[in-house]
């Protein structure tokens, strides 16, 4: 199963954030948290296209990258470099941070129209979510490439966003009953600069500590070799990936109760 998706990963594609699995979990978790006002609300908003669950518009965000100005990170140097304000490449473009902000506005307006505000639901429970894979939040964001267990080459970041979930073995639903039930507490709160700020420092401790930091366009330029990464690499990265998605959740949930539960 595993290998399988290693060896789709090794076509060149942007990348994603957390896989689909990934991202309904953490859909699934807030979903779970909302209060009844809050829940009423966003599920009126996901009838507009017909569905039932925040878990079923959680991945829709990485189908819409020509169609809306938005970069699906914000990357934050752990170099002890100063972030810029605008923490992403494009300069016409939204950074993951930015764009929840605006978003969340968007859906807190009554008065918008109501397409507007389910694209901003759509994008907040996307979006908050890869703010929390480490390497969405970091720069650099993962470009090394690495082997696992014999596999075909990805990236790292290919690695962080599907393949360790993959390896836990649950899907979405169980996923997601699991962390909220395994008692691991979590920080909540904050705004999406600082989850990112969070994401970069994860990076730099649990990923960066063992992968040399590099680019694939500008140096250092990442080594032409692939790592092959321990084969408990991924066990041993599942619990940050865990506490993620759980902090993910959690704060999603609180933005939505407070813009549309009270
Ligand atoms: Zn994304």
């Amino acid at each position: 199963m595993a290998i399988a998706v290693l060896a789709l990963s090794t076509v060149p594609q942007p990348s994603f954030a957390w896989g689909r699995t990934g991202h309904a979990a953490v859909a699934n978790i807030a979903e779970l948290r909302l209060n009844s006002r809050a829940k009423a609300k966003v599920m009126k908003l996901l009838a507009l296209d017909g569905n039932n669950h925040m878990a079923d518009v959680s991945s829709w965000a990485d189908q819409q990258r020509d169609a809306y100005p938005v970069v699906h990170s914000t990357r934050i140097p752990f170099d002890g470099r100063t972030a810029p304000a605008h923490a992403c490449p494009d300069l016409d473009k939204l950074c993951a941070d930015e764009a929840i902000s605006k978003y969340m506005k968007t859906l807190k307006n009554g008065s918008a129209s109501p397409t507007d505000r389910y694209v901003a639901l759509n994008f907040i429970i996307h979006l908050v979510g890869d703010l929390h894979q480490p390497l969405h939040g970091s720069d650099p964001i993962g470009y090394n490439e690495v082997t696992f267990n014999g596999s075909a080459k990805t990236r790292i970041h290919a690695f962080w966003d599907g393949v360790i979930i993959e390896q836990h073995g649950l899907g979405s639903a169980a996923l997601a009953r699991e962390l909220l039930n395994n008692g691991v507490d979590v920080k909540t709160g904050g705004s999406p600069r600082e989850w990112a700020i969070e994401s970069s420092n994860l990076a730099r401790d649990a990923i960066y500590d063992t992968l040399p930091a590099c680019y694939p366009r500008k140096r250092p330029r990442c080594p032409t070799t692939p790592m092959a990464l321990p084969s408990n690499y991924a066990s041993r990265a599942y619990p940050v990936v865990a506490r993620r998605l759980k902090q993910a959740g959690l704060r999603l949930a609180e933005m939505l109760n407070d813009a549309l539960g009270a």
